[in-house]
């Protein structure tokens, strides 16, 4: 049976990047979903925490990011949408895998080797900086693991960044089932499902993707921006200092970026290198280029931050703890039932 899986962390209202490299994936595979399938999409709090939050604010993203999932189109009554901490299994499942993962793989993720560098000039941290790094930034890819491998999940819908990751979670069904099962299938190496648009950059820096721990907020847009704000972000986004339109991604970067999110929403599926030529190209202006990317984002993305408002506030607030409740229900059973195969095959129960 189909089994689709995926997170997302409450680190801040979902953007455009999140948007289109996976929770418009994971509104379509739901839509598309064959009776029978399971649908279980996980809010990762337990991830947030890799970083320092704060015990107020990471509650308040929790709720705003689960009206978020509603608000672009996730169904209760067909996905389960839950804290990844209301399933203790995911942790208990991260420990075993640990026992069977090798730190050589893991001290290779790339995004755990950016962080053994300074951000801004890529010069190594120095010795104290790197001893005080967390565990739990190291380890957890192996948590992540786990979210997916103890819902036995087949089809993992994510953004380019999460590739290397997805390519370790496999490579932990492959192992734990080597040590424990003798090759059987105790649990399912997953497959990755990328969207065309894997990899949206920042507004103001794009050669690095949107991210919503980005500390310049016009680095992206928000799906809750107003039409207003998000023309603002647009006519202020980088390009370059050639006024005319072409798709180059390695020499305009910038450019390349806005064709790419316009071709994302075009109602008749134009790619980038024809929106630009249909646009003028080399008489067509920057601003022209802007001006049409504000339209489109216009048309579909501030109706979400008004379905956003309204989950907010359904029954003062009740209506989004009854729908991750059920979630949590629901998704305690599917982890429950891979724990006992688990614990069963390593010796753990009984
Ligand atoms: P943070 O900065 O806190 O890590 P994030 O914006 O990277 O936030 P995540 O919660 O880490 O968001 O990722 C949620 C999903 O969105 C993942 O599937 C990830 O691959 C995808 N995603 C994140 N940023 C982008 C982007 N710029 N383009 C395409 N997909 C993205
Ligand atoms: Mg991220």
């Amino acid at each position: 049976a189909t089994v689709i899986f995926s997170g997302i962390q409450p680190t801040g209202i979902p953007h455009l990047g999140n948007y289109l490299g996976a929770l418009q994936n994971w509104r379509r595979l739901q839509d598309e979903a064959q009776p029978g399938a399971k649908l279980l999409y996980s809010i990762v709090d337990l991830h947030a925490i890799t970083l320092p939050q704060q015990a107020p604010m990471l509650r308040q993203w929790k709720r705003e990011m689960l009206a978020a999932l509603l608000a672009v189109g996730l169904d209760p009554a067909r996905s389960s949408i839950f804290y990844q901490s209301s399933v203790p299994a995911h942790t208990e499942l991260m420990w075993i895998l640990s026992c069977t993962a090798s730190m050589g793989y893991l001290s290779r993720m790339t995004q755990w080797k950016s962080k053994l560098h300074l951000s801004d000039d890529a010069s190594a941290l120095d010795e104290k900086a790197k001893a005080s790094l967390k565990l739990g930034l190291f380890s957890y890819p192996v948590l992540q693991a786990a979210d997916i491998l103890v819902h036995r999940a087949t089809h993992v819908p994510v953004g380019e960044d999460q590739r290397q990751h997805l390519e370790f979670a496999r490579e932990c069904a492959t192992n734990f089932n080597h040590t424990f099962g003798a090759g059987s299938k105790l649990l399912v190496p997953p497959e990755t499902i990328l969207s065309p648009a894997k990899r949206i950059m920042s507004l103001q820096t794009p050669t690095s993707k949107m991210s919503k721990s980005d500390t310049d907020p016009r680095s992206r847009i928000l799906l809750t921006d107003s039409a207003e704000e998000i023309h603002k972000k647009i006519m202020a986004a980088k390009t370059d200092s050639t006024n005319a339109v072409s798709y180059d991604r390695a020499a305009r970067p910038g450019v390349a970026n806005l064709l790419e999110l316009w071709a994302s929403f075009d109602a008749r599926g134009r790619g980038p290198e024809m929106l630009a030529e249909e646009l003028g190209g080399q008489k067509a202006s920057l601003k022209d280029l802007k001006t049409s990317v504000a339209d489109v984002l216009v048309e579909e993305i501030p109706a979400i931050g008004v379905r956003y408002r309204e989950f907010l506030e359904k029954d003062g607030g009740r209506y989004l703890d009854e729908v991750e409740e059920e979630g949590a229900r629901v998704a305690r059973k599917s982890a429950d039932e891979t724990m006992e195969i688990v614990k069963r095959a390593v010796g753990l129960s009984r």
